[in-house]
């Protein structure tokens, strides 16, 4: 455990040596040190893999979004080539089969069936085809992408793109509905100053919203990022034709489903899968949630997954497949792991299990059920 120690050490001198931001954010930094450390710990002493075991299900599904070479340069959106192959040469050796949602779903109901990992990649970014898909088909590995329908028409606030552009600019930035200016001096306090804000927006819209008026004095449009990163409708359509590929719905608006009233979920979930099916011209039926912690969709956003016909929904709750979770397939869990940078022990804790089982602090291995 000496390793652990000194990481904590590391941690503790990172800290201390870190100018931006008071207590809070240092008592939040340290709450991601400390788990990052005991998921090293895990992870690499094999520790993880023994006490997780109930944690291990017969399915995994992972979860990843933009896939290019600059990450860096993308402060951390996304993650690398290298880091999607790591995955796959780590799901390989693991005999996991990569299967396609449809075949999860049999899978979790036959008891002879082989264990399994889906691989999902979020929002429809065109370097799904150009940097994942060569990957991919060397391992003839299916993928499916959840597509918004906002991303396709250029019209989906993402925020999130605003963001970065906004940081990748200057070297001071104010966030006026913060009331905060941030100091971006290096890489670190760039990513801990984009973490901050994405904690301050939680999964309250108008707080994303507010970020407008912050965006348009540095003239930042939105439909202008978009447009450089996501596929457009011809480039969606050609790419639903490749055989290792499945279109998934992600909303229309691509918004915190829990702050919608009723009609206005359901709607924004229904319009979204009548849109690709028109656009693709086959069924479409699968799901993923725009923001899939607790806070941000539940029972009744699965209702909605359900009524409006799709067959699984996909949450981002930490956890694998279970036949269980046949009872409740419009909330079945995801795992990350397509964030920067991760490691090896991090991995490992997302294919054994021990990940839910840190998060949950040994509570239920099976996510999403109540
Ligand atoms: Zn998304």
């Amino acid at each position: 455990m000496s390793y652990f120690i000194q990481n904590l050490r590391r941690f503790a001198g990172e800290l201390l040596e870190d100018p931006v931001g008071g207590p809070a954010r240092v008592a939040a930094a340290l709450k991601v040190k400390w788990k990052t450390g005991l998921e090293q710990a895990l992870g690499s002493s094999g520790m993880g893999r023994r006490l997780a075991a109930r944690y291990r299900g017969r399915g995994v599904v992972l979860m990843f979004h933009e896939i290019h070479d600059d990450v860096e340069g993308n402060l951390r959106m996304g993650c690398s080539p290298e880091q999607l192959r790591m995955v796959l040469a780590a799901l390989r050796a693991e005999s996991r089969d990569i299967v396609t949602p449809d075949e999860a779903v049999k899978r979790l109901a036959d008891p002879q069936a082989g264990d399994f990992a889906v691989l999902t990649f979020d929002d429809g970014y065109r370097d799904n085809r150009t940097m994942a898909l060569p990957i991919l088909e060397e391992f003839s590995a299916p993928m499916t992408m959840f597509v918004p329908t906002g991303m396709v028409t250029r019209e989906v606030y993402a925020w999130w793109l605003g963001l970065r552009a906004l940081f990748q600019r200057g070297d001071e930035v104010e966030i006026e509905a913060m009331e905060r200016r941030f100091t971006l001096a290096d890489a670190p306090s760039r990513n801990a100053a984009l973490r901050q804000i994405g904690l301050w927006i939680g999964t309250d819209r108008a707080r994303a919203e507010a970020l407008n008026p912050t965006f348009a004095r540095h003239a930042i449009s939105i439909p202008a990022l978009v447009d450089k990163v996501a596929m457009d409708e011809r480039e969606i359509r050609s790419f639903a034709d490749h055989p290792l590929v499945t279109i998934g719905g992600h909303t229309t608006t691509h918004t915190f489903l829990s702050g919608l009233d009723d009609a206005a979920a359901y709607r924004d979930i229904n319009d979204n899968k009548l849109y690709l099916e028109n656009l693709l011209d086959r069924p479409v039926r699968h799901f993923a949630y725009p923001y899939g912690t607790e806070g941000a969709c539940g029972k009744r956003e699965a209702e909605y997954v359900k009524a409006a016909g799709f067959e699984t929904g996909f949450t981002t709750r930490s956890g694998h497949l279970f036949p269980a979770h046949l009872s409740t397939p419009c909330l079945m869990p995801r795992e990350d792991a397509g964030f920067a940078h991760m490691s090896n022990s991090q991995l490992a804790n997302r294919l054994s299990g021990a990940r839910r089982a840190l998060v949950t602090k040994f509570g239920d291995p099976v996510a999403g059920l109540r």
